[in-house]
């Protein structure tokens, strides 16, 4: 988590929503990310997406069975699909402070 809590802090840096995510597989940090949504102008450039992608490049496989995933925010609907698909052991979170849902409007 601590890793996890640096990838942030590079996202920060680059002036992201500092959310950062670090991939673990037997010990071994083998995928890392942070916030790129504004760096690469991509909206699915969430830290926990990042880090998988570097994962799976870094295991040689989509499928992550033997990782867990470190992230410093619960993860959105978006990363935690890609974590089920991904198949990867367990999901750790750091839990934010209470917030209220409010409701979302995709179309204006
Ligand atoms: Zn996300």
């Amino acid at each position: 988590m601590v890793e996890a809590l640096g990838c942030a802090q590079r996202a920060l840096d680059a002036g992201e929503v500092p959310v950062g995510a670090v991939v673990v597989c037997a010990g071994r940090i083998v995928g890392r990310g942070w916030n790129r949504n504004l760096t690469d102008n991509d909206p699915a450039a969430h830290a926990e997406i990042v880090a998988l992608r570097e994962a799976g490049r870094n295991v040689g496989n989509h499928r992550l069975g033997d990782c867990e995933l470190f992230a410093t925010i619960e993860p959105c609907a978006m990363c935690a699909g890609a974590a089920v698909h991904a198949r990867v052991r367990r999901l750790v979170y750091a839990p934010t402070i209470q917030r209220r849902v409010q409701s979302i409007r995709f179309w204006r």
